[in-house]
């Protein structure tokens, strides 16, 4: 039995968790006792999520449990950003056109099935279709905003150059020089679209929250291992995202890096008037990979995210969370001064799951044993749609969107610790030290 040491934890005030609506309404299900599914589950992010409701959609008759360490919203699925995004979310304008269309066509694909899930079920998470602004504070960096141009021309797609006057009227900040917006970006609470999502489950699923799986034995049947409890199951779909190492599957192909969210209190209603009059609630993430993500959000909030760190235990500290704060507070000023006194509300950290080459993992290890993870900071849509093909490829529908994403899926070698700690914390300096006044 392979011993899982290493489980996931709060990781500061969840923002999202504790505004979402959905929050207290249903009390958790823990495993406890011996029990016997077709197939098992683990992780109900948007991947987890994802697999569990397509395989279900194929096999009515089947018994499927999905299991969680924490409730569904809490994991990193509920703490990220929010943003659903449609376009390839990289700066880098040689990418091949090719498969950037495809990607496309997949995030595309991935947000309808959320919007169709969303309407259905009367999903209450804040859904905008706001879009999203890529921008840029300092001069050396409107070459980023200008190589994500030639992306968007290639992909012949909708956007618009915004700067100076006419970009801080769609702001309510003058901090950004110039910016690109592309309108099929969708923006809302992640935790509670998730609780939503795993409210809508059919009903051959069984969800399991508060339940860390402390250990497993892969055979036929996979055993999974619980406080005062188990599962035995056929069929095995490890989708936990940077634990996913810990259950030693995939060694050396991740990256786990913690990134900090911070929310504020809703401003007053003359706050929002005088600063932000007939402006849309907003979202925008930086030209420079290492720069602060931002949101206006619709109760009137200020968003920030910021600041990395490689913590190999993948627990994040309170020293850690103290200095994100700091950084959150200073980032906040320099692009709104005229909310001085709106203070943080929440602060937070998450992971996101990287791999050197940006692709994911998605691999059929032996017999019914398959895993996905590595969503490289675009889970919501990547989760989504991975998780989709990965119940086609378990129900055996093939199709040519399956075979592309197998083929573009292989996450090359990352080094072991310590190196691959050491190789990670330079690079992240290097990239915040270059960031500059996106930060
Ligand atoms: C601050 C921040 C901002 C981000 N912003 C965005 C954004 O705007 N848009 C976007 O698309 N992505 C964003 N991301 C990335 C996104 O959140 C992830 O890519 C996404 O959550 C991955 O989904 P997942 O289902 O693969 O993994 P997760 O959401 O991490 O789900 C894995 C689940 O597995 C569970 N688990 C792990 N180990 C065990 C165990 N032993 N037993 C039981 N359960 C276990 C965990 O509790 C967790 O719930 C952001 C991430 C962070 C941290």
């Amino acid at each position: 039995m392979k011993k899982i040491l290493r489980l996931p934890a709060i990781d500061g005030e969840l923002g999202w968790y504790e505004t979402s609506p959905l929050t207290g309404r249903s009390s958790a299900r823990r495993l406890k006792g011996r029990h016997r599914f077709d197939v098992l589950i683990v992780g109900a992010g948007f991947s987890g999520l994802s697999v569990a409701g397509r395989l279900a959609e194929h096999w009515p008759d089947s018994r499927i449990a999905l299991v969680d360490a924490l409730r569904v919203g809490q994991g990193t699925s509920g703490r990220n950003a929010g943003f659903i995004i449609d376009l390839p979310h990289n700066l880098d304008a040689n990418a091949d056109p090719e498969q950037d269309k495809k990607i496309h066509r997949l995030n595309r694909f991935a947000i309808d099935r959320l919007d169709r899930l969303r309407r259905q079920h009367h999903i209450d998470c804040a859904w905008q279709k706001a879009g999203k602004y890529l921008a840029a504070h300092e001069a050396d960096n409107l070459r980023h905003i200008d190589g994500f141009t030639h992306t968007l021309n290639a992909l012949n797609t909708p956007y618009e150059v915004l700067e100076g006057h006419a970009l801080r009227q769609r702001l309510g900040t003058e901090y950004y020089r110039k910016a690109v917006y592309t309108p099929n970006n969708i923006l809302m609470n992640p935790a509670a679209l998730a609780q939503g999502v795993a409210q809508a489950l059919p009903s051959n699923v069984t969800l399991f929250e508060n339940s860390p799986v402390t250990g497993m034995e892969f055979g036929s049947p996979h055993r999974a291992r619980f406080l005062g409890g188990e599962i035995e199951a056929k069929t095995l779909v490890l989708s936990t995202n940077s634990f996913g190492e810990e259950f030693g599957l995939f060694q050396h192909r991740l990256a786990p890096v913690f990134t900090y969210a911070s929310l504020t209190r809703p401003m007053s209603e003359n706050q929002a008037a005088h600063h932000f009059p007939d402006i849309a609630p907003w979202g925008l993430t930086s030209a420079h990979p290492a720069g602060t993500t931002v949101r206006l959000t619709p109760d009137r909030r200020i968003f920030i995210r910021n600041s990395f760190n490689f913590n190999t235990s993948l627990r994040t500290g309170q020293a850690e969370l103290e200095r994100a704060w700091q950084q959150h507070k200073t980032s906040f000023s320099a692009r709104f001064p005229m909310l001085d006194g709106l203070d943080f509300e929440y602060t937070w950290g998450g992971m996101l799951c990287m791999t050197l080459n940006h692709q994911s993992v998605f691999q059929q290890s032996t017999d019914n044993l398959y895993a996905l993870s590595g969503m490289n900071g675009v889970g919501v849509a990547k989760g989504t749609y991975l998780g989709y093909y990965l119940a086609e490829w378990i129900a055996g529908h093939h199709s040519s969107e399956l075979d592309f994403i197998r083929q573009s899926n292989r996450p090359s070698w990352v080094p072991p610790d310590p190196l691959r700690a050491v190789g990670a914390r330079i690079r992240l300096r290097y990239e915040s030290g270059k960031a500059g006044g996106e930060i």
